[in-house]
């Protein structure tokens, strides 16, 4: 294995790994679809809205026809049927066709204008002005942190004025509290312990390494316990899956190749990511970047060695973790995991690792809670509606705990939980195993005392 590489501390964007999006569609993928109707019994948005339009179906029907010229991709009807898709793919995996309904999605988007102001403002502030500026999305994470430290004051938390704002559901979350304003970032390279079993990179994350930085350290602490060398290259940006996700296609190229690049120079048999939406994305970097047949081909065998945390962990076989944590658990499948990298049993199997916790499955833990990149941001009032239903079958399962594998899930649930009056902390699985394995961070308080 070769030493480690230098790298450079510049978090530059790298413009000449940036090919053009295709922005035609793939009539391929569209012709897939046989219109059987399976998938509409699974689609979250067809449950709230009850209507065809707004169903797996009716929407492949319609980017049909504006894919043939029969109707235009900013006529209104059309925008507001594609951008009430959260882009959950529970439909990809009903279909019996195997219909690649995200891929379809993605480019159908990327011809298609926002459909509302609020959508325009969360992409100019969030996707376009912060996520793609390390250096901006450093300040923002400071601030907020020493915010919290200050104890930002309540009343503006729960006012309505904030709470309109685009990134008004951070209100309601709890902040991790496990960095502080002046924490050192991770480490470039973390050394295996142990006997060294692999040299892997770890995706940090744009909004990931600001408000979970402590997910990334015990993540991070995993795979060294686990005799794992682990390089989380400086120079890397946030991987394009928001922007990818809501349609800014050429945005999101760039940015997939600017992380390729990155995670090339840092030479590592494996990719691993604790984001599931950020995981999904680079698994389908070859899509991305299909425009230009080298950047493809560089894709293509980049994603391959993509892992989820949770997969790549349980595929190594797990060194068992010394410390318990007795305490009833239950697991809520990201969407992004289940449905778009088809991963279920990997996080299950390292929960039940952990001496003392008992794991209890969730009912309808496959159906989206709402958060959907950044839906709950454009479309509160139909996320509400996921969240609510989430929100009923966790307090019926009786857990203490929530684990799941996304960020995006976690600040959801824990808004919804919260406003209901619970107490039931919203963790990621890699949290879990990370204070198992002895994280010095403190976990919230309902782990805390069940830690031995
Ligand atoms: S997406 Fe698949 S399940 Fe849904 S209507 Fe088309 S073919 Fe049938
Ligand atoms: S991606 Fe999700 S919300 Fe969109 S059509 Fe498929 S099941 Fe429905």
């Amino acid at each position: 294995m070769a030493d480690t590489p230098a790298l450079d501390y510049k978090h530059q964007l790298d413009r000449t790994a940036a090919p053009s999006w295709p922005e035609e569609m793939d009539m391929d993928l569209v012709r897939d679809c046989i219109h059987c109707g399976l998938c509409l019994p699974k689609c979250p948005t067809f449950r709230a809205l009850g209507h065809e339009g707004d169903s797996p179906r009716g929407r492949m029907w319609q980017i049909k026809e504006a894919s043939l010229g029969m109707v235009a991709f900013d006529d209104p009807r059309f925008r507001t049927h594609v951008y009430q898709c959260f882009n959950c793919r529970a439909c990809e995996t009903a279909c019996p066709s195997g219909v690649q309904f995200g891929a379809v999605m993605e480019l159908a988007r990327a011809r298609t204008p926002p459909q509302n102001r609020r959508d325009r403002l969360v992409r100019a502030i969030l996707l376009r002005g912060l996520l793609p500026h390390p250096a901006r999305l450093r300040a923002a994470g400071t601030l907020y942190r020493a915010a919290e430290a200050l104890g930002l004051p309540a009343a503006l938390r729960a006012s309505r004025a904030w709470r309109a704002m685009p990134l008004g559901k951070f209100a309601a979350f709890p902040p991790p509290g496990d960095r502080s304003p002046r924490e050192a970032p991770l480490p470039q390279v973390t050394p295996a312990r142990g006997e060294r079993r692999a040299r892997v990179g770890l995706l940090l994350g744009c909004i990931q390494d600001q408000m979970f930085h402590g997910t990334n350290r015990r993540t991070a602490l995993a795979l060294s316990a686990n005799g794992c060398e682990v390089v989380a290259p400086r120079d890397q940006v946030c991987c394009g899956a928001l922007p990818s996700h809501a349609g800014e296609a050429r945005l999101a190229a760039r940015l997939a190749g600017s992380t390729v690049s990155a995670f090339e120079r840092a030479q590592v048999e494996a990719v691993v990511v604790n984001a599931a939406g950020c995981g999904s994305n680079m698994k389908e970097y070859d899509l991305q970047l299909r425009q230009d047949p080298t950047s493809r081909a560089t894709g293509e065998a980049f994603s391959r060695r993509v892992r989820d945390a949770t997969e790549f962990l349980d595929g190594l076989g797990l060194r068992p973790p010394p410390r318990a944590i007795r305490l009833r658990v239950t697991y809520q499948d990201p969407c992004h995991l289940l449905h778009g990298q088809r991963i279920s049993r990997p996080p299950r199997n390292l929960l039940r690792t952990i001496p003392g916790l008992e794991l209890v499955e969730l009912a309808e833990s496959d159906w989206c809670c709402g958060s959907a990149g950044v839906y709950n941001l454009t479309h509160p009032e139909i996320a509400e509606e996921a969240l609510g239903w989430k929100v009923d079958r966790i307090l019926e399962s009786g857990a203490q705990v929530v684990a799941t594998a996304n960020p995006g899930c976690i600040v959801q649930i824990a808004m919804g939980l919260q406003r209901a009056g619970s107490r039931i902390p919203v963790v990621h699985v890699l949290d879990l195993l990370g204070w198992a394995y002895g994280d010095p961070g403190r976990p919230p308080q309902a782990i805390r005392r069940a830690l031995a």
